[in-house]
């Protein structure tokens, strides 16, 4: 029987946050990994490259049924706390595109990182080590390990979310949080690649590969960036982001030509270019095979000169909210996040701590809050993680 101060399960990006947080401020931690190494989701974000934080980030770019609860933790440990860390270890990094900072080298180096900070901290790491059942009494919590018994007086659950299983993921946390008295809200994919099925994905699926500029837009959320075209449906950061506001039966629509004002393009094309098929405008605005699918079925087909006016208002609608029919999601094989999970209600948005268990934590993925594409999850995990390192 091991005594700590700190037992977290889940050695993940929030885990060994909180971990080394408590560590440095004296307290003795212990992480439980029941995967055979920490932080797998870390090492394969951002394309190998993980995107670790974004430099914009706001309370505004993240998804929960409470949406005030995320803003003390952002508050308290910022993107630039954690760029302090990350130039301290020697990490070079650059920015992509929207304040998305990326590792030059490799993912490999903020798992180093977190782990290296870890050991100086004296927080014990057990990986490969699953958890059997965790029970409480007067003196804290108990966890029954493959290796033991370990006993604490905190209790961090760290466990992440749903998506991509194959790395490790579990619903265990849910499971924990239950047994506690929380509520957890219903989970489902987000960040994920749509599904098209019958015609409109017979419609499509032979231009897969095909990537293109887009706004998507599903009730007020938009979204301005790439789409790409795959076997199964629509992918790309675009619809990624939009996927998370996205729900079975919704109406989502594509703004094919973002950067432009499209009823003007079309009045400018039937002045210029009268004799001008529409396909062939198109093709010099979209990809031409696009723009020949286009008007194989969604658009008629003739020279400019020939459109009335209520012609052209109808393709000027479709090219600015083309209508897509999602059937569904690639679901959490595929998925980058989890969305809903343990209720904020039940827990303390300063410390992550339960308001009906003393000494229980909950962060990261497994808690309700869900961040946008671009560095805000991980932001999220190293804010909330931070939290609760500081209490425990
Ligand atoms: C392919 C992909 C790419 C991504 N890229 C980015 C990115 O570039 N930027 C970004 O901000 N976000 C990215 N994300 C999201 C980000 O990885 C997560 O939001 C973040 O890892 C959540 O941190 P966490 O610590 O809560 O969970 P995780 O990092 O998932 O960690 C949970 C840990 O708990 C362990 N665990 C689970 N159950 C148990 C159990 N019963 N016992 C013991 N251990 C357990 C798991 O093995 C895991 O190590 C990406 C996600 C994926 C899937």
């Amino acid at each position: 029987m091991s005594d700590f101060d700190v037992l977290i399960i889940g050695g993940g990006a929030a885990g060994l946050m909180c971990a080394l947080t408590a560590g440095q401020r004296g307290k003795r931690v212990v992480v439980i990994e029941h995967a055979d190494r920490c932080g797998k989701k870390i090492l394969m974000s951002g394309g190998g490259r993980c995107n670790f934080t974004n430099t914009g980030v706001t309370p505004a770019q993240y998804l929960s049924a409470n949406p005030h609860f995320c803003k003390s933790a952002l508050a308290r440990y910022t993107p630039n706390d954690f760029i302090e860390m990350v130039e301290r270890h020697g990490i070079a990094y650059h920015e992509k595109e929207l304040g998305q900072l990326f590792c030059d080298e490799s993912s490999k180096q903020i798992v180093r990182m977190l782990l290296d900070e870890c050991e100086w901290a004296g927080v014990r790491i057990e990986t490969g080590c699953s958890v059997e059942s965790v029970g409480q009494d007067d003196a804290g919590f108990n966890v029954r390990t493959a290796r033991g018994m370990l006993k604490a007086p905190s209790l961090v659950v760290a466990c992440g979310g749903l998506s991509i299983p194959r790395m490790g993921a579990t619903g265990f946390g849910y499971q924990l949080a239950r047994q506690f008295g929380h509520d957890v809200l219903p989970t489902r994919a987000g960040l994920v690649p749509l599904t098209l099925s019958g015609t409109h994905l017979e419609r499509l699926e032979d231009l897969s590969g095909l990537s293109l500029p887009i706004e998507a837009r599903c009730g007020k959320q938009s979204f301005s960036n790439a789409m790409l075209i795959t076997h199964r449906g629509l992918s790309g950061p675009a619809i990624l982001q939009i996927s998370s506001y996205w729900r079975e039966g919704d109406a989502l629509t594509i703004n094919l030509l973002p950067g432009d004002d499209i009823p003007p393009l079309l009045s400018q094309w039937q002045t210029d270019r009268r004799d001008a098929q529409l396909q062939t405008l198109l093709g010099e605005v979209l990809p031409k095979r696009f723009a020949q699918r286009l008007t194989e079925h969604w658009l008629p087909n003739r020279p400019m000169r020939q459109f009335n006016s209520p012609e052209l208002d109808h393709i000027a609608r479709t090219l600015a909210a083309w209508p897509i029919i999602a059937s569904g999601t690639e679901g959490y094989r595929t998925a980058e996040v989890t969305l809903g999970g343990v209720d904020t209600d039940g827990l303390s948005s300063s410390t992550m701590m339960s308001k009906h268990v003393p000494g229980l934590y909950f962060i990261g993925e497994v808690v309700d809050v869900t961040g946008w594409l671009g560095g805000y999850n991980f932001q999220w995990a190293w804010a909330s993680g931070r939290a609760a390192g500081m209490a425990a």
